[in-house]
């Protein structure tokens, strides 16, 4: 039993508080902090009433002063950040200066650079441990449920898994010519970037979208589905042993590309401020604010997502291929908490993640990837909270 403390209101955030009021048992307080305060209020009024206490609060994530203040004030057992990869490391700052455990699902990302890399983060390694308390890094569902089935797979099914095939397929529609399914600017500087995978101990770059396959999902059909950078990858090569290649796929439809590429050739994807009628912009905000807001998908979109993983490598000196897959049903997720799939299949495993640190299921202090803790009692509050998962050991493979 324990009180966590929120930060972000956004489509995330707002799933992984229905799924902790859910979980009363485990979360018998929950605090929801934003820049927008109204937000969090709108989701308490939404969820007042049953057995977890729910209080809200501003706050400028930006600002380690005020994190420290209301972890202070709220004494949480642990932060859960769910506002934007750029507040990772200030949260961090002010869970080490509280003594708080730390829960994200995103890694650090400069503001000013389209690039996330986990290196600012693995430098709090040292002082986390010393400071006696944890931070959870990646707790999404990719980053984090995949992370837990790669400890899964390798735990019960093989001796050594040699490669990964991440594959990511969003087979909702929302009926717009264009929109994104989560913040839409965290998600265009994801796909506009170059992509990459890991071979051989090396990043092999690749210009964006350059890679493209056709996969037949269970549950779901035929996709195109295009190779992109990811930030797993960069610690499933270093904490799976004997891995030679990791590659992460997205499916996307054309539409969707068609407009990225008109959007990329006239400028409106870049980060870089631009002077308007005297006033500086980015031209990337600008378009997050011109877009369906995320939150509004969810009443619209129908069909369901397949996120999963591919493993091949060896068990009793023989080759064994073994897929893990979670498929999840957009307007079933809308019926019980609100939200669409993308938001759901994120902030499920965030509660869960929350609760492995709170309730001691998981105990190492320092900074650590999801996939280097136990996989099983993760994998069971999958099954419990939701995002059942579903295993063939005869999958299609990725050429
Ligand atoms: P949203 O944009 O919907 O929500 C972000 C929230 O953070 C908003 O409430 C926003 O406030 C708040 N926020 C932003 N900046 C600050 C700040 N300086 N101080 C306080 N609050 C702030 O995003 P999502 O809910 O879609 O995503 C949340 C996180 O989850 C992101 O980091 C995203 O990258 C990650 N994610 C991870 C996935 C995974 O599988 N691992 C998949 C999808 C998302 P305001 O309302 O005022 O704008």
């Amino acid at each position: 039993m324990g009180k966590v403390l929120i930060i972000g209101a956004g489509g995330v955030a707002s799933v992984a508080m229905h799924k902790c009021c859910q979980n009363w048992e485990v979360f018998d307080e929950v605090c929801i902090a934003s820049r927008t305060k109204s937000k969090c209020d709108a989701l308490k009024e939404k969820l007042d009433g049953g057995k977890t206490k729910i209080t809200t609060a501003q706050v400028d994530a930006d600002s380690v002063e005020e994190l420290v203040a209301l972890i202070n004030k709220e004494k949480p057992d642990v932060v859960l950040n769910l506002a934007l990869p750029y507040q990772d490391l200030t949260i961090m700052d002010a869970c080490l200066e509280t003594k708080t455990h730390y829960v994200d699902t995103a890694n650090y990302e400069p503001l000013d650079t389209a690039k996330f890399e986990y290196k600012w983060q693995w430098e709090y390694r040292e002082k986390f441990e010393k400071a006696g308390i944890t931070a959870l890094l990646g707790s999404g569902f990719d980053p984090g449920v995949t992370g837990v089935f790669s400890a899964y797979a390798l735990k019960h099914e093989f001796d050594e898994i040699n490669y990964i095939d991440i594959l990511d397929c969003n087979a909702g529609d929302h009926g717009y010519p264009f929109a994104t399914n989560f913040n839409p600017e965290i998600n265009i500087r994801e796909v506009s970037a170059k992509g990459s995978y890991w071979e051989n101990g090396k990043w092999v770059e690749t210009e964006p979208m350059e890679i493209k396959r056709v996969y037949n999902f269970p549950e779901i059909g035929e996709k195109d589905m295009y190779l992109l950078h990811h930030e797993e990858l960069e610690s499933l090569g270093i904490n799976i042993p004997g891995i030679k290649r990791i590659r992460f796929f997205m499916t996307f439809g054309q539409s969707y590309l068609t407009h990225l590429k008109c959007l990329e050739n006239v400028g409106m994807t870049s980060i870089e401020p631009i002077d308007y009628e005297g006033k500086q912009i980015v031209p990337l905000q600008f378009l997050k604010a011109v877009l369906p807001d995320p939150a509004s998908l969810g009443p619209r979109t129908v069909g369901k997502t397949n996120i999963g993983c591919i493993f091949q490598g060896k068990k009793d000196g023989k080759d064994k291929t073994y897929y893990l897959y979670n498929v999840c049903d957009h307007q079933e997720c809308y019926k019980e908490v609100g939200s669409q799939a993308i938001s759901y299949t994120t902030g499920v495993p965030a509660m869960i993640g929350a609760m492995m640190i709170m309730n001691g299921t998981w105990n190492k202090p320092g900074v650590y990837n999801i996939e280097e803790f136990d996989p099983d009692p993760f994998m069971d509050a999958l099954n419990k909270f939701g995002l059942p998962w579903k295993e063939s050991y005869t999958p299609d493979l990725v050429e």
